[in-house]
């Protein structure tokens, strides 16, 4: 069940689309306001890393990026940023 496409969140907080594994497509695009799926959340206890369940966050900083969980309110910064396997 991988996904074909994965978003990787580079420093510059632009957004890099890789598919396949591979760059197919370098483009920068504008950082979401809202991230479904793609990234884990930093909180062990929380229910999205419990349950088979899609991960959904709030951008609350897009320079910086700081991804607030929708479900545990915990706050994912870029350090740790963990991509879904
Ligand atoms: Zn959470």
């Amino acid at each position: 069940m991988a996904p074909t496409s994965k978003v990787l969140i580079a420093p510059d907080a632009k957004l890099n689309i890789i598919e396949d594994y591979k760059v197919t497509e370098k483009k920068v695009v504008e950082v979401p306001d809202r991230i479904v799926g793609i990234v884990k959340c930093v909180n062990p206890k929380c229910i999205t890393n419990n349950e088979e369940m899609t991960t959904k966050f709030e951008v609350i900083n897009k320079t910086n990026i700081a991804l607030r969980c929708e479900y545990c309110e915990k706050i994912t910064d870029k350090l740790h940023l963990k991509l879904v396997e």
